[in-house]
Parts: C-alpha cells; structure tokens; sequence
C-alpha cells in the first residue's frame, strides 16, 4: 500500500484509466485524471456498448423476417425507424456513461478531474491544455498513459475528401443506407457489416485478404458462407485503390472492378492516440504509435505506465481494464502481471465467434506437438433443435498429454460458451477430462464436451446425452 501522498496522474478515462484511478485511490493514493474528450472513452460511448445495442436490434430485426420456424410462424421483415433505435441506444449510452464513469468520478474524494489534453513535459510532469483555456502542470509521481486509440485510415487516394464513415459516425447514422461498401474485414467490420445487412443495406465487404484473417482459417470460412447466405456480398484479395464522393455516391475502385454505394465505412483497424504525448523526448518507447509495456504494464521509463489500447496489447475493454488495475497496484507498491495466455475473445456476429488460448497455427509456431478436432455444430442436440447448425467448434490439444491449448468456436452463443474453455485452459485440463465432466444438455456449451470426446471417440456414435 501507498502512503497518502503518493500522486499518480492518470491520462485518460476509458476502461483503462477508470480502473486504474479507482484501484489506484482504493490503495492510498491521490489522483488527478486527465482527459480530453467525452468521460468514458471508447467502450460506453463509442463502442462496445452502442455497437452491441445496434447489433441486438439488428439481430431482433433479422429474426422478425425469417428464421428457422418460418413454416409454423409467420415472418414479416419489420419497418426499421433508425431515429428511434437511435434514441434508445443513445439513452442506454448515456444511462451507463453516468452510473460507471461520470458519477463515480463526481463523488470521488481521491480523485480530480481535469478536461484537457495532456503531454509529457518530463518523467515527473504534465502539461495540460485545458479544454476551457488555459495551461496547467501536473506534477506527479507515477503516471498511467489509457489514451486508447482511434479508426485508422488506410492510405487510399481520395478517401480523405470524402464523406467516409468511420464506425464512430456509422453507430449515429439517423438512417440505414440502401448501400453501403466496408473497407476492412476484421472484428469492427464484420459485426457492423452484419448489423447493417440486417436492418436493410445491401452490404458489400473489401477483405485485403479474407474475413477475420488473424483466426483459425475454418473461422473466416464459416463466417463466410453465413454472411454470403445472409446476402452479403464478400470480395476477398481486394483492395481499393481510389475513393470518389459523386452526385451522393461512393465510387469505388478496387482490382475487382468499380463499386458504388450510399455510404463507405472504414474499418481498418485502430491506431493508438499517443503522438501528441511527446513520449519520444522523455524516453517512453513505442512500436507503430503502441506504447511498449513489460508484465508489469510499466512502459521503457520506470514509473511511468500504460494500459489499454494505446498499448502493444489486444485491443478489448476488459485487457484495459485489468491492465489498468494491474498498473494501480504496480505504481502503489504492490506486484501484479497481467497473464493473457488463456484471454477470451468474442467477435459478436452471428453465428457469434468465440476464441480462447492457442490456435493450431500459434501452438505449432510454438513448439507444441498438436493434435486437433473440429466438431460440427450438426453433432450438438442445441444447435439441432434450434434448427440452426451454422458453425463448428474446435479444440486443439498437446499431443500426448492431451492437455487443452485453445478452442476456437463459431456458434449461435459462442460468446456463452468460451469463458468454460478459459476455466478449462487456466486448470490446465485435458480432453479427457472435460470429455468427463458434466454438462447440461441441450446447451451450447456442451459441445465443448462433445468436441472433447471426439479426441478418442467417434462422435456420431455416442448416446443421446453423451454420458
Ligand atoms: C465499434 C467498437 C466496438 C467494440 N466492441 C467491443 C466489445 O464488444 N468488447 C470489448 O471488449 N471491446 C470492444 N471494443 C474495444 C474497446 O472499446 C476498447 O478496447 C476499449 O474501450 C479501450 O479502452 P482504453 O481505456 O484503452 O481507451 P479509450 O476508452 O479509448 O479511452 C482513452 C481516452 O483517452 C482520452 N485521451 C486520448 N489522448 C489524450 C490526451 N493526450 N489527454 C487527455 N485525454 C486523452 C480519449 O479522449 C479517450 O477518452 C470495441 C471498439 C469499437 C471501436
């Protein structure tokens, strides 16, 4: 623990620099948090939490115009009144903004809030330019750098003169477009790809390789053929070379020939906010603008810590946030790592993919000698009487040992599903062992046990309820 006049200034206030102030306070310590924008950051205001209300309307809106049981009930594609949506996303936006960031900082005794930008003046001092004029040093002992990062622009001439969307101004779009085109194929742009066919848009998608090239190759393929089934269309080796805005229509050229539409996002990644920081001349090192960071979240400077997305580390809300926390108690005294060898991750499409540990490709670049199996999701009583057996799940193992590595899953609720696979890599249990163990039936979840079996069983010829 701290002593109480131990002062840590925290840049930022997302998940990230939240968790860091509190836990910070919480052991003894005096804050001041800086930020320069909206209170909250990227999660609850431009992020997580408006993307999966607009993905969950998406998703009701999809089921309303067709689904499996359309022989015995009706379907009927509903009316989409975007201002509307709009306005309940935004009233949960700013309902959680308050309750998990803005009140707490309000009635927080530890903790002063300054609105401005801040950069490094030296390793022990700040200055901030305050958003409502002015200039004020911070002086400090420890500091958290949680200025996460934002859309990233590829270089494509003419993109820059046009009136592209970004997937900050594509969650507030007040109407659904007939056409949009996505540059970008991975995590932002699928889930909002999706999101838009399903209220409407005839939605074409740019991959400069294929979808969600960073997983498992089964992922992308399922994902795929979900999105093409869905109507979405799907250029794979594509990428533009020229962006025109003419007469309210996109004009783009690709080496798969000229596209139009309505409106263009542009998902290709984000790119941490550290320039304006002046890191360099205080000695804090970056790779690609992403703040180098030890275990211990310390960057090259002692003292001095980062967390979240203006990192070197994966890019969602709750690595921010342990990270954050992590770095409290490192800058308090204490000794805390951050361990990301079995972290969850869940891409919220539908069939929603889920991940934890290794894949085949990672555990073989790391020595392991592999054994895998993919189960399809025909094989789970779940998926059957859900009449909807899109996806598959599978597991990759030690050979020999049979010790779990990593489970990749593309399924109705995987994201339900992966945290049990966290469990099991964290207990370093084998496929004989979840094979063993209990689990409910008729869950999705009990395909992992299935998948678990199929490491010494044939699949197809076990009991109803795989005992
Ligand atoms: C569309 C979308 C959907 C997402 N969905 C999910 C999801 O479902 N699940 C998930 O886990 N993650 C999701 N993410 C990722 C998640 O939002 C981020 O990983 C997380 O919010 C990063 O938190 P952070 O604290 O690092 O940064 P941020 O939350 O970005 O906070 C950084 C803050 O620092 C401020 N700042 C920057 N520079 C300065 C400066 N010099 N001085 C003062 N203030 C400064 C910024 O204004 C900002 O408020 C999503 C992201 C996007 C874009």
């Amino acid at each position: 623990m701290s002593d109480n006049n131990l002062h840590i200034a925290v840049i930022g206030s997302g998940g990230a620099a939240m968790a860091a102030a509190l836990k910070a306070a919480e052991r003894g310590a005096r804050i001041t948090l800086i930020e320069k924008g909206t209170i909250g950051g990227t999660c609850v205001n431009i992020g997580c939490v408006p993307s999966k209300i607009l993905i969950r309307a998406a998703h009701i809106a999809h089921l309303r115009s067709e689904s499996p049981f359309d022989d015995g009930l009706s379907a009927k594609s509903p009316e989409v009144n975007r201002p509307a949506l709009l306005a309940q996303q935004q009233n949960l936006v700013d309902e959680l903004r308050d309750a998990k960031y803005e009140g707490i900082l309000r009635d927080h005794p530890a903790i002063t809030v300054l609105q401005g930008e801040a950069r490094f003046i030296d390793a022990h001092s700040l200055s901030v330019k305050l958003n409502d004029g002015g200039e004020q040093a911070v002086h400090f002992d420890r500091a958290l750098i949680g200025t996460g990062a934002r859309p990233a622009l590829p270089p494509v001439s003419g993109l820059v003169d046009t009136p592209y969307l970004t997937s900050t101004s594509a969650l507030v779009l007040d109407e659904v477009p007939r056409r949009m085109i996505v540059i970008g194929a991975s995590v932002v742009a699928v889930e909002l790809a999706q999101a838009f066919a399903r209220l409407g848009s005839k939605v074409t998608m740019l991959a400069r390789s294929r979808l969600l090239s960073r997983e498992d190759p089964m992922v992308g393929d399922a994902v795929e053929a979900a999105f093409r089934r869905e109507g979405i269309e799907v250029f794979k080796q594509t990428e533009a070379s020229r962006v025109d805005y003419r007469d309210n229509e996109f004009v783009v050229d690709t080496n798969a020939g000229t596209l139009r539409a309505d409106q263009l996002l542009v998902a290709t990644g984000r790119a941490p906010n550290t320039e304006t920081l002046n890191l360099a001349s205080i000695g804090v090192e970056s790779k690609g603008g992403a703040v180098l960071v030890d275990e211990h979240l310390q960057t090259t400077v002692r003292g001095i810590y980062a967390a979240g997305d203006c990192t070197n580390q994966p890019q969602f809300v709750y690595v921010a946030a342990a990270g954050g926390s992590r770095a409290a108690v490192n800058m308090t005294g204490g000794d805390a790592t951050l361990d990301l060898s079995a972290m969850p991750a869940v891409i919220f499409i539908d069939p929603q993919v889920a991940t934890a540990g290794l894949t085949e490709a990672e555990a073989v670049r790391q020595g392991f000698n592999v054994e895998t199996r993919s189960l399809d999701l025909g094989n789970v009583p779940r998926a059957l009487v859900n009449f909807d057996s899109r996806g598959f799940i599978k597991m990759v193992a030690e050979r020999g040992s049979g010790r779990l590595l990593g489970v990749q899953a593309v399924a109705g609720e995987a994201g339900e599903l992966i945290q049990t696979a966290v469990m099991a890599l964290r207990a370093r249990m084998t496929v004989q062992e979840i094979g063993d163990e209990l689990f409910p039936y008729l869950t999705m979840v009990e395909g992992l046990k299935l998948c678990a079996q199929t490491f010494s069983k044939d699949v197809k010829q076990l009991s109803c309820c795989a005992g």
